[in-house]
């Protein structure tokens, strides 16, 4: 006897174990071939694998993230088998689903040209066409080993020798390719409809730089064709906006293999990065922060009572100060916390908010450096908050409002989410009960939606994280608020509280733009590099058309600059439509062309980087307008 339990409470009976998709095509054939994976008993499960005798069922079709993970880590595995049948002597390593595709990673003599991927892709195809059942066989370590060993996958036999002894060994067979993994997969080849290689690049064994070179090709797969056409156009508009290449365009920023993933910011670059500050402290003074400094590095002992050396060292930097050991700051709380000590504090001045704008270093792999967006060496916008418990409530929602109106100015929408107490956490159950409740009546009260990370929360504390979603609706991970109890602990603060007895503080942790670094590599991204004008590095460029109005332009660019717009002119000898089509592709947002008629009437010819030719203007009202612009920091 077999019982399935259907998501409604429905019960079905059977005389034997059934699978999943069995359950399905009873119920529908548009159900049973719209189901990518099935969920057993909260476990992602294989369509044609038999379910245990009391299974509680839940089919999941592409629109489900864990689905859509399945159904390109299935197309991966694919892609393997193509190139398994194409290169003979190609040793495998691992395939996984990432966002918005996937990779496999192959260890080969040969290096993958783009003529290579057109080859993967249509040998795919065909063995798609096939319609291999995809198979779960488990084996014991000794004949998986063995297995391996006798194809040559030196990096499956590293990875089952990896697993703990009583692990179960799950291998998926289709055709005369078999993968060693956990599973699930799409039941069969023919299930994989749409998919396309995008790109390969190099990547190390285990992301570790000592380890082997291995080819990473990546891919992407959807059911429907228009779906994949639809994505790779957006891929397309990514690309063209890849922050490391308009980095490069607009002379933004720059980095050096003398220090990976540790950024050169560019007087363009630091135009830009000085206006995001100036906006970021006058929001900040409006709430009454207190802006802090804190060291660059710090002793040992420091660390040590922080719990970093304990819990962090694998990401920090060391060094050596007259004989004694300290660390390079990877977070700019232990500082914050010297600076509460410095002086007594009483229940009066609280919320105390401090602010710092700290330079922290931390160690990626150098595997997983990307640009802006993962770095070794970056700014946060820190504050650390102390605060009767009482005051909880309204200072975390004080936060919200703040981060609210800075993503405003940006155009930037968000999503909210909660994230719970992790599986190692510090503390007791009570005070993560109360911190995790107090975020969601802040959360709750003002109608805000977010969704639950449960056990994503960090080990002293719960958080909320807001995700960005810029211009093409990508998502970005930013601001974070942060309750804790255990800082107040272990660096023993305290306040003298209305009855004169001393009392623990309580801290939030936040940052709002979260790495400024990251923050401008999603900005560029999200303008296209075409920034606002109050971002813009250059606001106006001034345009002569001959040598003889260039004193007239000089004159002009004086007046501009003196009113605080950021204007250059350009006086080389070059055509004017040459210096027209390079102010277009820096991005500048005023071009002020100046000829013969212009000089005459004392105007200047204007063109804007959205309308293109405006006519003449009146340079007082155009600079009127500018400047109007900047203040209110107008988009657009
Ligand atoms: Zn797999
Ligand atoms: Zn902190």
């Amino acid at each position: 006897m077999a019982a399935v339990i259907l998501k409604d409470g429905s019960r079905r009976e059977y005389p034997q174990p059934v699978t999943p998709l069995a359950v399905a095509r009873e119920l529908s054939q548009r159900l049973a071939a719209e189901a990518v994976v099935a969920k057993v008993n909260g476990v992602l499960w294989d369509l044609n694998r038999e379910m245990p005798a009391e299974a509680e069922l839940e089919l999941l079709d592409f629109e489900n993230p864990e689905a859509r993970n399945v159904y390109r880590h299935s197309t991966a595995h694919l892609m393997a088998q193509a190139v398994r049948q194409l290169y003979p002597g190609v040793r495998l390593a691992i395939g996984p689903a990432i966002e918005d595709g996937f990779y496999y990673d192959f260890d080969l003599d040969k290096t993958f040209t783009p003529e290579d991927l057109v080859k993967i892709q249509a040998r795919m195809a065909e063995l798609a066409r096939a319609n291999q059942q995809i198979e779960r066989r488990v084996l014991s370590r000794d004949k998986a080993l063995a297995l391996f060993r006798e194809q040559g996958e030196d990096y499956k036999v590293e990875l089952i020798e990896a697993l703990p002894e009583d692990a179960e060994i799950s291998l998926y067979q289709q055709g005369d390719f078999v993968d060693l993994c956990a599973g699930p997969h799409v039941g069969s080849t023919g299930r994989l409809k749409a998919f396309k290689l995008t790109s390969v690049a190099g990547a190390y064994w285990r992301g570790d730089e000592h380890q082997p070179m291995l080819q990473r090709i990546y891919g992407t797969s959807f059911p429907k064709a228009s779906q994949l056409e639809e994505h790779l156009a957006l891929l397309e508009e990514a690309k063209k906006r890849d922050h490391r290449k308009l980095g490069r365009e607009l002379d933004l920023f720059s980095l050096s293999e003398e220090g990976p993933g540790m950024p050169i910011y560019h007087p363009n670059g630091v135009v830009i990065w000085n206006e995001l500050l100036k906006l970021w402290r006058e929001e900040h003074g409006k709430d009454g922060y207190l802006e802090i400094r804190t060291p660059q590095i710090l002793n040992k002992r420091l660390w040590e009572r922080s719990g970093h050396w304990d819990n962090y060292a694998d990401k920090m930097y060391f060094t050596e100060v007259d004989e004694t050991p300290f660390a390079l700051k990877p977070m700019n709380c232990p500082g914050a916390m010297l600076w509460y000590l410095t002086s007594h504090h009483s229940y009066r001045d609280f919320p105390l908010r401090s602010a710092e704008l700290g330079l922290v270093h931390r160690h990626e792999l150098s595997g997983a450096l990307h640009g802006l967006m993962r770095v070794r060496a970056f700014t946060q916008d820190d504050a650390h908050i102390f605060m009767l418990p009482s005051q909880i409530e309204e200072e975390v929602g004080g936060v919200i409002e703040l981060v609210d109106r800075l993503y405003k100015v940006f155009g930037l929408e968000y999503k909210l989410e909660l994230s719970t107490k992790p599986e190692k956490f510090m503390g007791t159950e009570e005070q993560w009960e109360a911190a995790t409740s107090a975020l969601m009546r802040v959360l709750e009260k003002r109608g805000i939606d977010y969704k639950i990370n449960p056990g994503d929360g960090a080990f002293y504390g719960p958080k909320i994280d807001f995700h960005i979603l810029d211009s093409l609706k990508r998502g970005w991970q930013c601001a974070t608020i942060q309750l804790d109890f255990q800082m107040p602990e272990r660096f023993d603060l305290t306040y003298t509280g209305e009855d004169g007895q001393e009392h623990r503080p309580v801290i939030v942790h936040r940052v709002a733009y979260g790495a400024i670094d990251r923050f401008l590599g999603i900005l560029i991204e999200h303008f296209a590099g075409a920034f606002p004008v109050w971002l813009a590095p250059v606001q106006v460029k001034i345009l002569p058309i001959a040598d003889r109005h260039h004193e007239y332009c000089r004159k002009l660019a004086a007046k501009l600059q003196k009113a605080g717009i950021r204007v250059q002119a350009d006086l080389r000898n070059e055509k004017i439509g040459f210096k027209i089509r390079q102010a277009e592709t820096e991005k500048v947002p005023y071009m002020l062309v100046v000829g013969d008629k212009e000089v005459e009437a004392g105007k200047a010819a204007l063109r804007t980087r959205v309308e293109g030719d405006v006519g003449q203007v009146d340079v007082k009202e155009f600079q009127e307008r500018v400047l109007a612009e900047i203040k209110t920091r107008k988009l657009g």
